[in-house]
């Protein structure tokens, strides 16, 4: 007997990196081993010295092709065993296990767009859709479209094992929103990647695409973001550390340094209207949606919380986020 291992990576597309992945048929209850592509054809290596080698770091039951089938989340080395320049994940091991007694954990929210040929979903054939207003959290065949998708999508997720929190219709038609978290900055991360993959995944089978674009529709059309929401012990257990991590994401270089990393486009999406603050004004504020970073009404309440940070693009790379939030926030919060 045998099991179908679906090897995921991430690979070396410019400037926003795309999923890749290849089955392998291992004997039954065989782990995972090394594997290896062809970098060539992924941006991630030059023909001559194409072969490039996929470590696996983390792996679920594969919901789509179900029983023992697995899907197996890879990091990506070279032939001489260092990480290769694509992989961030990598980047994150060592500030996780540094500030791991912190406790840091994250919540991001993946908005993204579907897209039926050239236009997303539900605009109609050579015009616009009815202005922004009743979508969000919308029901009804005029104002939704791609549930079925989404609740296959979500069904997918939790059958993986996924710890998805929640999902919500966007702003814009065919937009929607995934939740993963709260998890620690590598579980967030790994899952938010396979849960991406299994969005494309399960929207192909409806002959639909998805898109992490943070500004699929020119105009009057909200972005698509991805907020992140972080806390560490000491911020759910007092508010003074929760005010700490605000403050230091302002500091000197630090905005510049965050929104760099934030996804490509995030000057185009970070505009100022549209429920964002302007990318080159940090700011942060309670119940503050047009504030750079916003404290929950609750979290004010409580005394006690996480923040929101709302600058990432929906087409961040969760590895390079949470580290920067990690090593910011938690460096801050330990002196
Ligand atoms: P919004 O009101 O901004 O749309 P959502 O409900 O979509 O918020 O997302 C909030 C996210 O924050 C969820 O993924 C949730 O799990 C996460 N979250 C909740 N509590 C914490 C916490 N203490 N630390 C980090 N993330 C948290
Ligand atoms: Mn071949
Ligand atoms: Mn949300
Ligand atoms: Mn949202
Ligand atoms: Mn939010």
């Amino acid at each position: 007997m045998s099991y179908k291992a679906e090897y995921i990576w991430i690979d070396g597309t410019e400037p926003t990196a795309k999923l890749r992945s290849k089955t392998k048929i291992l004997a039954d209850g065989a782990e995972p081993p090394v594997w290896g592509f062809d970098g060539s054809s992924t941006g991630q290596a030059e023909g001559h010295a194409s072969d490039l080698v996929l470590k696996p770091v983390a792996s679920y039951p594969d919901p789509l092709r179900g029983g023992a089938h697995r899907l197996v989340l890879c990091e990506v080395f070279t032939t001489d065993d260092r990480p290769h320049a694509s992989n961030t994940r990598a980047l994150l091991r060592p500030p996780a296990e540094k500030y791991a007694a912190q406790e840091p954990v994250f919540g991001i929210e993946q908005e993204y767009t579907f897209f039926d040929g050239a236009r997303p979903l539900g605009f109609p054939e050579g015009g616009f859709p009815a202005p922004q207003g009743g979508y969000y959290c919308g029901v009804g065949a005029d104002e939704i479209f791609g549930r079925e998708i989404v609740e296959r999508h979500l069904d997918n997720c939790l059958a993986a094992g996924l710890g998805i929190s929640g999902i919500n219709a966007e702003v814009m038609p065919g937009q929607w929103e995934f939740q993963v978290g709260p998890l620690a900055p590598l579980e967030v991360s790994d899952q938010l990647w396979v849960a991406r993959w299994l969005l494309y995944r399960t929207a192909e089978e409806h002959g639909v695409s998805a898109t992490l674009d943070p500004k699929p529709a020119k105009g009057d059309w909200n972005g698509a973001g991805a907020h992140t929401n972080f806390s560490t012990r000491a911020m759910r257990e007092g508010y003074d550390a929760i005010v700490a991590a605000c403050e230091a994401l302002g500091k000197g270089d630090k905005p510049a340094e965050h929104i760099r990393r934030y996804g490509a486009g995030v000057e185009a999406r970070l505009t100022g209207a549209h429920e964002t603050a302007p990318w080159n004004e940090y700011s942060y504020g309670v119940s503050d949606r047009g504030a750079s970073v916003r404290i929950p009404w609750q979290v004010e309440v409580d005394k006690k919380g996480y923040i929101e940070d709302r600058r990432p693009n929906a087409n961040i790379d969760p590895y390079v986020v949470t580290r920067l939030l990690v090593e910011t926030c938690c460096a801050e919060l330990e002196a």
